[in-house]
This record gives structure tokens, sequence and C-alpha cells, in this order.
């Protein structure tokens, strides 16, 4: 292969362009906006967590759907490969709480700014402004890899059109549902709770005895639902149900107690401030937000002293500490969604070079496959990674 064709200006199209032209390939790159890399602006708030600088089986770990096949393509470009390409880019890079590793300025763009300057140095064609309506096919000469992204935040110029290509093509694509994303509730209850932020909870969701998420973490209540790091995770775990399913989410708001310890915290408040009433010996254990909505949940008064509460009413409350309910009907839209799950299969593509099975030549890397992750720097790391296999892949050829 002498040259390539590359469809998407985005992280994996970009790093693409670098490694295909590094390896001496002539590299032609289409974006349809007007500058490259516009989704890799808003990522991170702004200041871009371009990977996460951990080993590839903990990358791995926080791979959701389909780290199988990520095996081989982080293994052969780790995230200390990520970091050390932008060092090499001249990019100076910073590693955060969580492994999470930032540009030092914390600006998204000048990790663009590293990305299409090497493009540029390297004699890349880059055609701006140039929406690809048909994939063009691969033949002896030339291989093309398909990196135009998945169907979140759509006004990046993610808009599906990868998928559209690879069906054509005879490529089977997988249904594709919004992740990372928050999560909408019914109750009437929940927009009294917007804006409150509670640290240190656990968020767990059921389908009958079997677990399908329980972690602890930070959750923030919204005008129709829940968000936050726990919220975004549970999304990734819960997209291919909710749509079929409502579910409960039990909330643990005292994850560090035991039962036994949150019955004897209840009767030390009960015990020490006998003249309060039940809400505001309730309140020293919840932020004010949640005092109202929690007391109604309880069923008891709000007025009525503590000293007058009896075991029932203690043990009510000491529930709905261990598990505060309410019901997850839907997740928000692709527009709130920070990745796509699904995509094209990768049943039809080779984990080790990213080429197409049924067409040999043709090459998907990023999100327009069917692999997502958490939150973390893990998702810019599949780009980076599946752009290096399906670049020196071509190379090699
Ligand atoms: C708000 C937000 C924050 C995020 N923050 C992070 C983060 O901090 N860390 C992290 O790891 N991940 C983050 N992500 C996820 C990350 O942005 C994606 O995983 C990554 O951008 C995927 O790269 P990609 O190149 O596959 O797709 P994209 O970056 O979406 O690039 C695809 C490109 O292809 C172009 N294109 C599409 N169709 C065509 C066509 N027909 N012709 C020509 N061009 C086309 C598009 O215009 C686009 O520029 C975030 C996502 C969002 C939405």
């Amino acid at each position: 292969m002498k040259k390539v064709i590359i469809i998407g200006g985005g992280a994996a199209g970009m790093a693409a362009a670098v490694f295909a032209a590094e390896a001496g390939l002539e590299v032609e790159l289409f974006e349809k906006n007007e500058k490259l890399g516009k989704k890799l602006y808003i990522t991170g708030k702004g200041r871009c967590n371009f990977t996460n600088v951990c080993t590839p089986d903990e990358f791995l770990e926080n791979v959701v759907s389909n780290p199988k096949f990520m095996y081989s393509s982080i293994n052969r470009f780790t995230s200390r490969d990520t970091v050390g390409l932008f060092e090499r880019l001249g990019l100076k890079t910073k590693v955060e709480r969580g492994r999470r590793a930032f540009p030092a300025s914390d600006h998204s763009s000048d990790v663009i700014r590293a990305l299409a300057g090497r493009i540029k140095a390297l004699g890349v064609k880059v055609h701006l402004n140039t929406e690809i309506r048909k994939c063009p096919l691969p033949d002896e000469e030339t291989a093309v890899i398909v990196a135009t992204g998945g169907l979140s935040y759509p006004s990046t110029g993610s808009t599906g059109d990868g998928y559209r290509f690879a069906e054509k093509t005879g490529h089977r694509v997988t249904k594709t549902f919004p992740a990372l994303v928050p999560l909408i509730a019914k109750e009437a209850f929940i927009p009294e709770m917007q804006g409150l932020s509670l640290k240190n909870v656990r968020l767990t969701f059921k389908k009958g005895k079997k677990k399908l998420f329980s972690e602890f973490g930070e959750l923030l209540f919204t005008h129709c639902g829940i968000s936050g790091p726990l919220a975004l995770s549970a999304s990734s775990y819960l997209a291919k149900i909710l749509p079929e399913e409502e579910l409960t989410a039990e909330l643990d708001l005292k994850p560090a107690l035991s039962d036994e310890q949150i019955r004897a915290r209840l009767l030390r408040e009960k015990d020490n401030n006998p003249e309060l009433s039940f809400k505001n010996m309730i309140g020293a254990l919840l932020p004010s937000k949640m005092i109202p909505v929690f007391v109604r949940q309880t069923g008891i008064d709000p007025d009525r002293k503590a000293k007058s509460l009896d075991t029932a009413g203690l043990e009510t409350a000491a529930g709905l500490l261990r598990s505060f309910r309410f019901t997850v009907t839907a997740a928000a839209s692709f527009s709130e969604a920070v990745i796509t799950q699904g995509g094209v299969s990768v049943k039809d593509i080779n984990p080790k070079t990213m080429e197409s099975k049924v067409i040999p030549g043709l090459y998907f890397a990023g999100e327009v496959l069917d692999v997502d992750a958490l939150t973390g720097g893990y998702n810019l790391q599949i780009a980076w990674s599946t752009a290096f296999a399906a670049a020196s892949a071509i190379a090699e050829k």
C-alpha cells in the first residue's frame, strides 16, 4: 500500500494521519467541518482528558463494550505511548487524580494544535469542508480508514455516516445507544432536588436479583433526573435495557455505615435532641435540599417530636437512608451523550489491524466501532490505539 484515504478528522482520523504519514504513506484526510478536531475541543470540559495512564489490563477493565476486541491494539499502543506521542509532538502533559492525563496548559486546543501541526509538517493533504457521501473503496495502491465517530453531540460532526458506509459495504452494525449520559427519573420530587450534589453515596440498579450496576461515588440531581460521575457510568451499563423497561435506582446515602450503625446513629439523634421535630432531627444526617423530600418519603409527620418516634418510625428512616429509591425511565438523548454504544460490529473487523474482514483494505478506527469505555480518558485511548493499529497495518502491507 502506498496511499491512505482517511474519512473524518477527529481524534482517530488525525492520529491515523500522523501515524500513516510518519510511516511514509501518502495521506489524504477528509473532514466535513471547517476545522479538525471539533469534538476534541469540547472533551474533558475543554481540557481534554486525552488518556488514562494505566496498564493495558487496567484499561481493559474500563472498557464496557467488547473489551477483548481491544486487547491487541491497547497492548501495541498503550496509554504511555499516547503520553509519549504528545510529548514528542511538543505538548507538555500532566497527570491528575484517577491517573487522568491532560495537557499541562488545561487547553484542549493544544492537543488539536499538536496533532494538526504534525499533520501539516508531514505534508498530509487535508480537505476541510468536505463531506464524504459515499465510502471510497480501497484498491491495490490505496487503503481507506473510516474514522467518522459515533452519534453523540451531532453538532460536532458525528452524525453516524460511518455506520451507513459500513452497512452499504456489507458490514454488520449493532444497534446504537447514547451512553455516558444523564438518566431521566419519573418521580415528581426529583426537580425539588435539582442542583444537589451527593458525594460518597452508592448507586445500585438491579433487574430481579441480578445486579446491573453498583458503585460508590458522586451523584448530581438535575431538573429531570440524575447526572454526575455515578449516573454517567450507570448509563453505560443500562443503555441497552432502558429503552425496554424502567429501572429502580437504589441510593445508599450512608454506605460507610452498617445497618446497625445507622440505627444507633438515629437513636443517638433522638436521645440527644428529644424536643426537636423529626425534620430537624433527620436534618443532621442529610443535605438540606433533600430533607423535605426524604421526610415525605418516610410518611412521618415532619413536626413530630423526636422523643415520640417509635421503633417503626426509626426503622423506616433507617431503611430509607440505606435505600432511597426512585424510578429511572430513560437515558437522555445523543445530544447529551459523551459516547455512542454500539456501532460497526467487531465480528467483522480484525482486532489486530482494524481491517474489515469483508472488504480487505478498508479499515475502521475510533468511536465508529462497537467499543466504548467509562470516563477517565479511556475513550480517547480507544481512538489512539485503533488508529495506530490501522495505520501501522497499512504501512506494513
Ligand atoms: C462532551 C464530551 C466530552 C468528552 N470528553 C472526553 C474526555 O475528556 N476523554 C475521553 O477519553 N473521551 C472524551 N469524550 C469522548 C471522545 O470525544 C470520543 O471518544 C472521541 O472523540 C472519538 O474520536 P473519533 O475520532 O472516533 O470521533 P470524532 O472525534 O467524533 O471525530 C469524527 C470526525 O469525523 C467527521 N466526519 C463524520 N462524518 C464525515 C463524513 N461523511 N465526511 C467527512 N468527515 C466526517 C466529523 O465531523 C468528526 O470531526 C468526550 C465526548 C464528549 C461529547
